[in-house]
């Protein structure tokens, strides 16, 4: 598609997530010639876990939010920055306060992507609550594209590009053949608690490691917090911990963690307990762009929550894609597409750096199986 093209055929944006929502802000906001329609299946797994953002995130977040930003922001919480005991009993520190790129938050997820629907909204970009891609062909000059509406119908449209923004499921990119490669799998095993105590160390994110995986901790608004073990398949299967009593016992078996937390959490009925299992991978399409189509966000590239920059990557490919976007659009030069690809490969290799670092940086738990299949040498052919 490109200003030469006799046809004025819409853009689609497939998932309203983080990464979908930047696209669409960015692509109204640079001038994108084409019009737009945006949309999202709707939640298949609630509540939305994943809400710790590092200050990077601040700078692409007041640019779509504009004028509503600063309102918007302080509905979160601020995150002055980690607590975490990893190949050490004693923990470290990572401030944030330094960090001339703004402040960390814990956010309220659902609220959070509500703030940003709405700035969409009030661009006036339509927005499609509700539909689930089914199918994609390509159609020149474009595509058709099949979707499931809220009544179960079946409704297509014809766009003239393709922004596939729908999470680790790819569901476009996957559709018109291209192949995802998975670096790993692990498997987080959440919790959410009410906190009341004012305790000032809970409002750093709290991470510890442990023997079959890491735990993570964090204040969210509304006095809510979240605790998640992150492990893996086989780890999970292996000591039930899905399970509320095994997770509780796991919890209760950490060195500094469990005497960080209001103690009402270890005394938590396991009978009240609800333990949410969530996936979280490590992974890249083999292409994020090509003909009238690219993918941003996790539908581009997954990266393990270790890292905290799943939302920031979102936000920030969601501006990088719009703006190769609007160049291929006004020039009709795939150079700008390749850009784009060449820039999330790159953030991906520099990504799988810094796992690997954080992986073979926890030496206490060297041979245990968790911690070599992270390190890619279990032996078992599992990942
Ligand atoms: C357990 C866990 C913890 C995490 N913790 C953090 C964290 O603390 N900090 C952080 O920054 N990141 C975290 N992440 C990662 C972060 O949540 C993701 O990187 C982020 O949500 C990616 O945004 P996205 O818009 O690309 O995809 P998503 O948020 O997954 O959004 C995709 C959208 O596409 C829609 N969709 C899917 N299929 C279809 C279809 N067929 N048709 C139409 N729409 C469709 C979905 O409904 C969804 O709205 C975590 C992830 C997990 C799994």
């Amino acid at each position: 598609m490109n200003s030469s093209d006799s046809t004025r055929l819409p853009t689609a944006i497939i998932g309203a997530g983080p990464a979908g929502l930047a696209t669409a802000i960015s692509l109204q906001r640079q001038g994108y010639p084409f019009p737009l329609l945006l949309f999202d299946a709707g939640r298949a797994l609630s509540p939305r876990i994943g809400e710790s953002i590092p200050p990077a995130a601040t700078p692409p977040l007041k640019d779509l939010l504009g004028p509503f930003a600063t309102r918007h922001l302080a509905r979160h919480l601020v995150c002055p920055g980690s607590m975490s005991v990893w190949n050490s009993e004693r923990p470290g520190h990572n401030d944030f306060l330094y960090d001339l790129s703004g402040q960390g938050y814990h956010l309220d997820r659902a609220l959070f992507e509500q703030q940003l629907s709405q700035a969409v909204d009030w661009r006036g970009i339509q927005h499609y609550q509700g539909y689930r891609l089914l199918r994609a062909e390509s159609r020149e000059p474009g595509y058709k594209l099949v979707f499931r509406t809220p009544d179960a119908r079946e409704e297509s449209i014809r766009a003239g590009f393709v922004v596939d923004a729908s999470g680790s499921a790819s569901v476009f990119a996957r559709k018109t053949g291209v192949a995802r490669n998975l670096l790993d799998e692990v498997l987080f095993a959440c919790a959410l608690f009410s906190a009341h105590d004012k305790d000032i160390s809970l409002h750093h994110s709290l991470i510890e490691a442990t023997e079959n995986g890491w735990w993570y901790g964090a204040r969210l608004p509304d006095n809510r917090m979240i605790l998640t073990l992150c492990s893996d398949r086989a780890q999970v299967k292996l000591h039930r911990y899905q399970q509320p009593r095994a997770w509780l016992d796991a919890l209760k078996q950490t060195l500094w963690l469990r005497h960080q937390l209001p103690s009402s959490i270890s005394q938590t009925p396991a009978e009240t307990l609800e333990i949410l299992l969530r996936p979280a991978f490590s992974s890249i399409l083999s292409a994020v762009a090509g003909e009238r189509w690219l993918a941003v966000g996790d539908a581009a590239a997954c990266y393990d929550p270790i890292s905290s920059a799943g939302i920031t990557k979102a936000l920030l490919q969601g501006q990088q894609a719009a703006a190769a976007m609007v160049q291929y659009a006004l020039s009709g030069e795939g150079s700008a597409l390749a850009g784009y690809q060449d820039r999330v490969f790159a953030d991906f290799n520099q990504y799988a750096g810094v796992r690997r670092q954080l992986y073979h940086g926890e030496r206490r738990f060297w041979n245990a199986p968790f911690w070599r299949r992270r390190r890619g040498d279990s032996g078992d052919g599992l990942i």
